[in-house]
């Protein structure tokens, strides 16, 4: 039953590894974001809106939405090769099309949004981590927004589907599905597939990722709160 199936890192399967969340860590950017979640260790800046002086990458009907996620050589147990790959370039893309919709580009006519994404320390599931931070880094930006968008991975282990894939999971099992979610209108953003599910564990799997969404999204609100919102304690002072 899964129900009662015990993963090896001893979660249920429906439950998230260990997360934390933090916005406003950088100095020097517009919005920044800090988020952990297992052992992954994430960072994401943001600048802008910024004037783009160049005509040729400029759009004169909306901001240009540019997104670099880099892997740091010792965020990974064997040093990986510093600077882009295939990999990184792809998962940059996914990125920033999983974020578009909810982002009113059309406010910023030839301006440029960049989001600069560090892994510092990987263990599975950056790519949808990287997106919850970009979301909440883009918010701390004060960037207009639809929602922030929410993402998680789900997945087939040992033939029980489960959620937030750790690294060995993803490797060992059977099919990984990272899921991007706009929780106020629930449209999908963004949806990848390894493996093999049957059309049930599909839809069951598909439910799992929300549910995993709607609570990050949760998590994500909390953490704008614990910085911008109700308390007033030193900002009225007479
Ligand atoms: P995601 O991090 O979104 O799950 P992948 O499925 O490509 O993306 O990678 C799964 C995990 O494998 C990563 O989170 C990371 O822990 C590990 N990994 C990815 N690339 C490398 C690499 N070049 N060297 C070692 N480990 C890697």
């Amino acid at each position: 039953m899964n129900n009662q199936y015990m993963r090896k890192d001893g979660r249920a399967y429906n439950s998230l590894r260990n997360m934390k969340m933090e916005v406003g860590v950088l100095n020097n950017a517009d919005g920044s974001a800090y988020i952990e979640c297992g052992h992954n260790k994430i960072l994401v800046g943001v600048y802008g809106p910024r004037e783009l002086h160049s005509k040729k990458h400029s759009k004169p009907d909306g901001a240009v939405l540019r997104c670099k996620y880099n892997m740091a050589p010792f965020s990974v147990k064997e040093r990986k090769r510093p600077g882009p790959d295939r990999r990184s370039t792809e998962i940059s893309k996914l990125i920033s099309e999983a974020i578009t919709p909810s982002i009113f580009l059309e406010k910023y006519p030839r301006a440029s949004i960049d989001i600069s994404i560090e892994v510092l320390e990987a263990e599975g599931g950056t790519r949808c981590l990287s997106i919850v931070g970009a979301s909440l880094a883009l918010a701390d930006a004060e960037i207009p927004m639809k929602d922030m968008i929410s993402a998680c991975a789900v997945g087939k282990v040992d033939d029980h589907i489960v959620l937030d894939l750790s690294e060995e999971e993803d490797q060992t099992g059977q099919a990984d599905m990272p899921v991007a979610i706009m929780p106020r209108t629930g449209e999908i953003t963004f949806l990848q597939m390894d493996g093999h599910l049957s059309d049930v564990e599909f839809e069951k799997a598909l439910q799992l990722a929300y549910d995993g969404c709607y609570f990050i999204n949760k998590l994500q609100q909390q953490t704008l709160l614990t910085k911008y919102g109700g308390d007033t304690r030193g900002k009225y002072n007479l």
